[in-house]
């Protein structure tokens, strides 16, 4: 593609979330805008990562639904998964969105530049295409966004029955029996997809727990369900290696002389930042021991002008703390004095079934912080809603500051687990966010019959007068 300009107001170096958003948030702002990218505009979460993952958790989602529509009052007979369509189906959404990218991109004079972008001197970027190509762009300022890739445990490397989510994401068979190395957020998403897809499923977790960090109640609440679908949760064991079947599959060596043989074995043990084709060494960019790139609170290098974002730096791996991190520099690139993102209080969603969504702190965490606090928790099987889409587990946690006189004060953490708790958890964002009290978000109404009305009756209760129980 003919490239009319060679410098720039902003050089974004990365098109994932991180990138793309600083890239049309900028334009938006009249900035003069080039965006490099090697691979596929939208980056790990449109190719590789939310977007595709939730497609087939939501064929999950509709198998789950046909198993149980006799309860509703529909005959139909047992479902099959034909899960080449919904591969189909899966990619015809990420081609949809990645296009759409694309056009807003065009639409807003963002240039784009294929091929890998590595920073120089004084904001030089030279963009190196497939073909060997190179062009050299420059930018009053530069965002790296170059994002992460999955972490690999030696001894599973990728191929054959081993797959990180970028292959598991491809697959358009279900495997009848699946490992999955770490009970994470993504290995948990997977497992349940798999789970609810007719695959024997085991989750091998090094740590104690799976899902750690979340709220003990919310994390037993799933832990109970994944059992309940036959999920085995293997937790405090370490894997030793796999010794290949010969029909495809493996067996693999945990714990203490333990095995399980499978035909896939998704290894979900996070993921690196990839600063690898930067090209940062003649920088003043600084990369810590693990990898991440260097910033301050205003996602600033050590290298004038130039920023970093996204799952490039040692901050929440979400999309849309990528999106806030973006938004932010190119206010602080304007010289608009924005306020750093607060990591403590950001939005956090799983979407495993039962689903997940919190912000803020614990009951665990604001204890071990020191914070003296009053809890109340409300399942969802007294909710009408819930009663009427069929889908009763999980419950809703609000942890709350208490007052000197006992009463509960500011809402510091909101904690949800259950049907579509990911699209109610806004409410518990504002009000963390906020810093509203109690009495304050209980004054809010929610509709009814509704989901969130949980979320209302459980502040309700906070202030010591409620309606159910
Ligand atoms: C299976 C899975 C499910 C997930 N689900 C969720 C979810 O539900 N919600 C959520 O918020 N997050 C989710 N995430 C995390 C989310 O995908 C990441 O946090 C997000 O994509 C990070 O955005 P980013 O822009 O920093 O990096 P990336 O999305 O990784 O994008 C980086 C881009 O930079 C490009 N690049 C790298 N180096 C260069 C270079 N030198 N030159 C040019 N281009 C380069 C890459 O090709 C890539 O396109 C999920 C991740 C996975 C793997």
């Amino acid at each position: 593609m003919a490239h009319v300009s060679n410098s720039f107001d902003v050089v974004v170096i990365g098109g994932g979330p991180g990138g793309y958003s600083a890239a049309l948030y900028g334009a938006s702002a009249g900035l003069k805008v080039a965006l490099v990218e090697k691979d596929a505009l939208g980056g790990t979460c449109l190719n590789r990562g939310c977007i595709p993952a939730k497609a087939f958790l939501e064929t999950a989602a509709v198998k789950r639904h046909v198993e149980h529509s006799a309860e509703f009052g529909i005959q139909s007979s047992a479902p099959t998964v034909d899960f080449a369509t919904t591969q189909a189906r899966k990619q015809k959404i990420v081609a949809g969105l990645v296009g759409g990218i694309a056009a807003m991109c065009k639409g807003r004079n963002v240039e784009v530049f294929n091929g890998v972008g590595s920073l120089g001197a004084d904001r030089t970027v030279t963009v190196t295409a497939a073909d060997g190509a190179t062009e050299t762009i420059t930018g009053r300022h530069v965002i790296l966004a170059a994002g992460s890739v999955p972490r690999l445990i030696p001894g599973f490397e990728r191929g054959g029955p081993i797959l990180t989510s970028d292959e598991v994401l491809d697959l358009d068979t279900v495997p009848s029996r699946v490992a999955v190395i770490g009970g994470g957020a993504i290995g948990c998403e997977f497992a349940s997809t798999f789970a609810d897809l007719g695959s024997e499923v085991t989750i091998l977790e090094g740590l104690p727990k799976i899902l750690p960090g979340l709220d003990a109640d919310v994390a037993n609440v799933v832990v109970r369900s994944f059992k309940k679908k036959g999920i085995t949760i293997k937790t405090g064991v370490m894997v030793k290696g796999h010794t290949p079947n010969g029909s495809g599959g493996t067996k693999i060596d945990f714990g203490d002389g333990e095995s399980v043989e499978v035909d896939a074995c998704i290894v979900s043990v996070g993921r690196r930042p990839f600063a690898d084709e930067l090209g940062l060494e003649g920088t003043a960019v600084k990369v810590t021991d693990r990898g991440f790139v260097d910033v301050d609170e205003f996602c600033r290098t050590g290298e004038p002008d130039v920023y970093a974002v996204g799952d490039l730096i040692d901050t929440p791996q979400l999309a849309h703390v990528g999106y806030a991190e973006a938004i932010m520099v190119i206010k602080h690139l304007l010289g608009e004095s924005p306020m750093p993102v607060m990591y403590d209080r950001v939005p956090w969603a799983i979407y495993c079934h039962p689903e997940v969504a919190w912000a803020g702190p614990g009951e665990d965490a604001c204890k071990e912080a020191g914070l003296d606090v009053v809890v109340a928790k409300h399942p969802y099987k007294f909710n009408s809603r819930a009663q009427i889409i069929g889908e009763t587990e999980g419950m809703v946690k609000v942890v709350a500051k208490k007052n000197a006189n006992g009463t509960p004060g500011q809402v510091l953490g909101v904690h949800m687990v259950g049907p579509w708790v990911t699209e109610q958890l806004t409410g518990g964002y504002l009000a963390v966010n906020w810093e509203a009290t109690v009495a304050e978000v209980a004054e809010f109404i929610q509709p009814h019959p509704s989901l969130s009305e949980l979320f209302g009756e459980t502040m309700l209760s906070l202030t010591g007068r409620n309606f159910n129980g």
